[in-house]
């Protein structure tokens, strides 16, 4: 039996159309369990005793669990159990304009990007939609508060858990669902050529950020083993499609690891890679994880390398740093549990 979180509106319509429901079952289920919070089947009384039963009989509607919260005046890191005892990190921010909630696609990572806490454990399994969805309930739940905006960027690459991913999007997005609307959602890939090609055919306007971390190929595979894979000149040239087709800018994600990639040298390289597209740089201080042995740039270097960019004419920002004294690199937590 599946979750019924893990369903899209138009998946559930056909899992209930075929259990002899009426299609307008689904709103009155998708009204009980996103807007009303109400998990308990028995406990939908606009439905009748042979409808809950049916649901009971082919649907589960159990949670995964709050193992461990870290919290800092503006961030909450949440280390979550899922029902096969692994464990995944979600980390709450809240910035000026509303919560931000960062989640986990898949149990550990298999891109290995050498300076990534996350990519540390291989990849276990991929997340299924439930699980994805269910980190928003739960931090909503915590908060009492909704959350605006989500990215997909904690454990794990979401475009190496595709299909999943899409329905934890479509679900979110609806409007019987979390109603989180499509700009406030951005999805945050190491830069799978093909799953992005295949994204850009799909009929939805939710943000497409890429990590970049280096402007040239030399660079960029010493620090991204996808990018033995993927190059960085097919990589730019698959983002000027989606900014072609979709008419959409894309966010490049850039950590500032010192030494690595911080120079003025690489800072004149990424000008000259993104010259003329409509893109959005994020300069990233780099949370330091013990065992990577990089070091977060300085700040002279970091605002340095913004100064050069903006000069070139570039939309850049300097990401605010958050939690960095509750482990709030990506996987760090996850990482320190597994270890014990
Ligand atoms: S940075 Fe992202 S893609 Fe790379 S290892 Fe970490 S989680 Fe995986």
């Amino acid at each position: 039996m599946k979750n019924i979180f893990g369903y899209k509106y138009e998946k559930l319509e056909n899992e209930l159309i075929k259990i002899g429901e009426k299609k307008f079952r689904t709103r009155q289920v998708y009204e009980w369990i996103y807007l009303h919070k109400q998990y308990s089947f028995d406990k939908m009384t606009n439905l009748s005793k042979t409808s809950i039963q049916k649901l009971k009989n082919n649907f589960t509607i159990d949670f995964i669990k709050i193992n461990k919260i870290e919290e800092s005046s503006d961030t909450i890191k949440f280390l979550f159990e899922l029902n096969d005892g692994n464990l995944i990190e979600t980390v709450l921010m809240k910035h000026n304009y509303g919560n931000s909630l960062c989640v986990s696609s898949q149990v550990g990572c298999n891109m290995g990007c050498s300076f990534c806490a996350s990519g540390l454990l291989k990849k276990v399994r991929n997340l299924d939609a439930h699980e994805i969805v269910q980190q928003i309930l739960l931090a909503e739940d915590y908060l009492n508060e909704r959350i605006d905006s989500v990215v997909i960027m904690g454990i794990g690459e979401p475009f190496d858990n595709y299909d999943n991913v899409l329905d934890f999007i479509r679900i979110i997005n609806h409007p019987y669902g979390l109603a989180i609307g499509a700009r406030h959602i951005t999805i945050s890939t190491c830069g799978i050529i093909p799953k992005i090609k295949e994204f850009i055919k799909e009929d939805i306007q939710v943000n497409l950020a890429i990590s970049l971390h280096a402007p040239n190929d030399t660079l960029r595979s010493s620090i991204m083993k996808i990018n033995d894979v993927y190059k960085i000149n097919d990589l730019v040239n698959t983002l000027k499609e989606y900014i072609n087709k979709t008419n959409r800018r894309v966010t490049i994600e850039y950590v500032m690891l010192r030494y690595i990639n911080d120079s003025s040298k690489e800072a004149a390289e990424l000008a000259k890679l993104l010259k003329g597209m409509n893109v959005y740089i994020n300069l990233i201080p780099y949370n330091e994880v013990d065992s990577s042995g990089y070091k977060k740039s300085k700040k002279e270097q970091t605002l340095k390398f913004y100064d050069y960019l903006k000069k070139a004419g570039l939309n850049v920002t300097i990401r605010r740093e958050f939690g960095e004294n509750i482990d709030a690199a990506c996987g760090q937590l996850r990482a320190k549990e597994v270890e014990k």
